[in-house]
């Protein structure tokens, strides 16, 4: 996870949010103009109210600070009009009409002045290259807030630091749009009208599948209050609108890190580091799915260390667990990057040769077996210091048979490890 919003990311994001705006301004305006001569119409009140929402809540992550205030400035007038529930004063609406002169001067210093057809269009750099996770996709995020102007505006900033990412902005139906998505983390708005964030991520915390996924809040409302029952809510994180593109981008990179951490403890045996006997299976499920689709060749083999109960009893447990870590790094590093191995059980290993067939894969794991015998185990010894063990394997093959399932193909091969055991140990058997 390392590249960065560059400044032409920032360029891109300032240039979408100034078009967004000269959009919004035309409804404002509208709204404005309603507003001056019919009088109290709530609707247009209620536009201009937004608009000015808006802007104060994105305009400072795209460094136009002063008229995130100006616009904040404005959308507390609007909002003691609405309290006091009198018609617009005329001392209102000039507040609001210098507002919108203050987006108008924005605009015209940026180039984007209202007699133009429209903004050329945004300057297409080419896509970032995706951060991926463990099994190779772009990490995808979630942003589920109720005002699509700010919900796009996030999605830029993720999409421009190489992150996959979807917006909902119906909060009545964010939830189901979770379930259907699944996303990797959200980033949620606290203040929405039907269900709160809040009360939205409590929902999301009761389903069994997304008790890790981070969730981020996205606010303007940053107070204490708001941040402490966001986080007792089940949250992880909190982010106040206007957000800093690079601060979001940086929060959100370093729970996706954490939660691949996660991920990969799960998949790990905590002794070996190698794959754990549940990754295992279910990765051996998807690979003979994967064998059969392709008509390709899969060859699995059960590997048991030899009397290993001897070097428990003769150098102990210690020693015995060094010879365990060893011998996973030994077994990892004489296989193929795309094979897969795993601790399968105590002094047993799992290996997957992907795309390999009995002879072929009978001599490698033959190679490996006379690369083990000769190999001195490096242990601590129980007067202190290290000595040097060895240990030979027994190794059972099978090949996948067409149409064969997983359970058949796993005891086909534990029947070959129990041949080689039987027949002397150190020795590779091939299932018939
Ligand atoms: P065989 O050649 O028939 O496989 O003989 P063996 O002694 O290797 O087999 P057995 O199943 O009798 O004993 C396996 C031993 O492996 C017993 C158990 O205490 C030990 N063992 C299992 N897991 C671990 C571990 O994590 N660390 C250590 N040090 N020993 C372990
Ligand atoms: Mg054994
Ligand atoms: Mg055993």
């Amino acid at each position: 996870m390392s590249s960065d919003l560059s400044s032409d990311d920032v360029r891109q994001l300032r240039s979408l949010f100034l078009r967004e705006l000269l959009e919004g301004l035309r409804r404002a305006r509208a709204a404005h103009a309603q507003l001056t001569h019919a009088g109290g119409d709530d609707k247009a009140l209620q536009e201009l109210r937004g608009f000015f929402h808006r802007v104060a809540g994105t305009a400072a992550s795209v460094q136009l600070t002063m008229l995130g205030r100006l616009c904040a400035a404005c959308e507390g007038a609007a909002d003691l009009v609405v309290e006091s529930a009198v018609p617009v004063s005329r001392t209102a609406l000039n507040v609001f009409n210098d507002g919108l002169k203050g987006v108008e001067a924005v605009l015209e210093s940026e180039g984007a002045v209202e007699s133009e057809p429209g903004l050329p269009p945004m300057p297409q750099h080419p896509e970032p290259s995706p951060v991926l996770t463990l099994d190779g996709r772009a990490w995808r995020v979630l942003v589920i807030d109720d005002d699509p102007f700010s919900a796009r505006l996030l999605d830029n900033v993720l999409r421009s630091a190489g992150l996959a990412s979807t917006t909902c902005s119906d909060p009545s139906r964010a939830f189901d749009v979770v379930q259907e998505e699944m996303p990797d983390l959200i980033l949620l708005d606290v203040v929405m009208p039907e269900q709160d964030g809040f009360e939205l991520c409590r929902r999301i915390r009761t389903h069994p599948a997304l008790q890790l996924t981070p969730i981020i809040f996205v606010t303007r409302k940053g107070d204490v209050e708001q941040r402490v029952r966001g986080l007792q809510m089940g949250g992880n994180d909190y982010v106040a609108k206007p957000f800093e593109p690079q601060e979001l981008v940086a929060r959100v990179r370093s729970h996706l890190q954490r939660l691949a951490e996660l991920r990969e403890m799960a998949i790990r045996d905590g002794l070996t580091r190698c794959f754990n006997s549940k990754y295992f299976k279910s990765r051996l499920e998807t690979e003979i799915i994967r064998a059969r689709r392709y008509g390709s060749e899969l060859t699995l083999g059960i590997l048991d260390v030899d009397h290993f109960k001897r070097i428990n009893d003769t150098f102990g447990h210690p020693a015995g667990d060094a010879v365990l870590a060893h011998l996973a790094s030994l077994l990892t590093a004489s296989v193929r990057s795309t094979d897969v191995v795993a601790r399968y059980g105590g002094e047993e290993f799992g290996i997957m040769l992907i795309e390999a067939a009995v002879p072929e894969a009978a001599i490698i794991i033959n190679r490996l077996r006379e690369r083990i015998a000769r190999h001195q185990f490096v242990v601590p010894a129980l007067a202190g210091g290290d000595l040097n063990v060895s240990c030979t394997v027994s190794i059972g093959l099978a090949s996948l048979r067409p149409g064969e399932e997983m359970g058949p193909i796993l005891a086909r091969s534990d029947a070959a490890l129990l041949e080689a055991k039987h027949n002397g140990r150190n020795q590779v058997r091939v299932a018939p």
